[in-house]
């Protein structure tokens, strides 16, 4: 209940209509902060049925959990915590959606499953299936299949784990040990960016530790699933926080902001004594290159890429507080010119897996933010979130542009002449 005290301190100002990706796309006043609390105010006083109003779901269920509204709010509510608070009580009313049943409980939560699912995507990709879906006359049919197939990138690599063994050692004498956490997307869908992360860690005398570990649970968190998200999170601690290490380091704003809140999830339990102490060392991959590592000290080169723009990931900015970091490292790169985009630090419409549970909404965020990217005339568009990546990437190849999506550590890597 603490988490819905929030809806009291709204004054219902309207501040966050200016900046809630949802309301900008919709102009719906059920489709805001103040909206949603509102909603839910009459949910907790039974003017709603939390079994049965499906409206009220869809829109707890359409917030973004982007955290927009909060740091515009001049009361500062947390509408994410109580979208969050909702929708663990529409779960616990309603049971989990087949979604939930079947890619967080069903795929997500098993490591092994994950990895079979990547091998049938590579399959549906290498065979060449996809492109029955572009042909002109089934195009318009199955237009929703063309989109959920934008998001698979072209020349998906093998998972990253199958390149990496569990210690990877640095190139001479370690001067830092860190471990580093796999995430599921990074694993699955961008394995170049886990690869020249490591191969440059290595390269700057890191020895990295790559345990493991389960998917973060932070999907299931966010749908609502908290008993599902605390035994991922019990299962991670002693694989992450149980060992010796300088940092926790990940190159997925979403998991690094989500290990560094795991006292939330754990509650309190042995493995919530082991996770406190040590919360403060789970940290992003560019900070970590920039502000404890010296890059500086690696020749670097020109890339074949002139000008990039960068999305700031609502877990890096508004989770984590990280906006300097990684447009320092593009700064470093010589030769590369950083272009500003209009709303770098709006949502891009991905949130994690809303960008498939919610076609029509992420679709048209992703549009505003497309043409965003396109008005920079910027060769690729750097980020560092795997889901953001894929978002990106998609919104791209629908809008027919052929701009790059990179990580910026991977953009440093290659500058400094790392192959992977
Ligand atoms: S800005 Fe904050 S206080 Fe104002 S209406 Fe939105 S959530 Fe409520
Ligand atoms: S968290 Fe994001 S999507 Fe949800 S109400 Fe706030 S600004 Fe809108």
């Amino acid at each position: 209940m603490n988490d819905y005290n929030e809806i009291s301190r709204c004054n219902r100002c309207g501040f966050c209509q200016s900046v809630c990706p949802t309301y900008l796309a919709t102009r719906d006043e059920t489709q805001v902060a103040r909206g949603r609390i509102f909603l839910t105010r009459m949910l907790l006083e039974g003017r709603y049925d939390f079994t049965k109003d499906e409206d009220v779901l869809e829109k707890v269920n359409d917030c973004l959990l982007c955290q927009a509204c909060v740091v515009n709010c001049p009361a500062t509510v947390r509408t994410d915590d109580i979208m969050l608070a909702a929708r663990r009580d529409f779960m616990e009313a309603r049971g989990l959606s087949l979604f939930q049943k079947l890619v967080y409980r069903g795929v997500l939560s098993h490591r092994e499953r994950l990895d079979r699912t990547s091998f049938l995507m590579r399959l549906y990709e290498k065979s060449g299936a996809r492109n029955i879906l572009y042909g002109k006359t089934l195009r318009r049919a199955l237009d929703r299949l063309v989109y959920f197939d934008s998001f698979l990138p072209s020349g998906l690599n093998k998972p990253a784990r199958t390149r990496l063994n569990e210690k990877m050692p640095a190139v001479n004498q370690p001067k830092m040990k860190v471990v580093y956490f796999l995430g599921c997307a990074s694993n699955v869908f961008t394995s170049e960016t886990v690869w020249s992360a490591v191969a440059f860690l290595n390269k700057l005398d890191v020895e990295v530790l790559i345990p493991k570990v389960s998917c973060c649970g932070e999907p299931h968190h966010t749908g609502g699933d908290e008993g599902e998200a605390r035994r991922l999170a019990k299962k991670n601690v002693p694989l992450i926080f149980g060992v010796e290490a300088d940092f926790i380091v990940t190159d997925c704003s979403t998991c690094a902001s989500a290990l560094r809140h795991y006292d939330k999830i754990l509650g309190d339990c042995a493995e919530a004594a082991i996770a406190k102490p040590k919360l403060s060392k789970v940290i992003d991959l560019a900070t970590l290159v920039t502000e404890h590592l010296k890059p500086s000290s690696i020749d670097l080169k020109p890339l074949d890429i002139k000008t990039v723009t960068y999305h700031d990931p609502c877990h890096g900015i508004r989770g984590l507080g990280v906006k300097a970091a990684p447009r320092e490292i593009l700064k470093s790169i010589p030769g590369l010119e950083l272009k500003e985009m209009e709303g770098a630090d709006s949502c891009c419409g991905g949130a994690g897996s809303y960008c498939f549970t919610h076609p029509t909404m992420s679709g048209l965020i992703s549009t505003g933010k497309v043409n965003n990217i396109a008005a920079t005339k910027a060769e690729a568009v750097v980020t560092s979130c795997p889901a953001c990546s894929l978002q990106l990437g998609a919104g791209l190849r629908r809008a027919g542009l052929d701009t790059q999506v990179a990580h910026p550590v991977a953009l440093l890597a290659k500058s400094a002449g790392l192959k992977v």
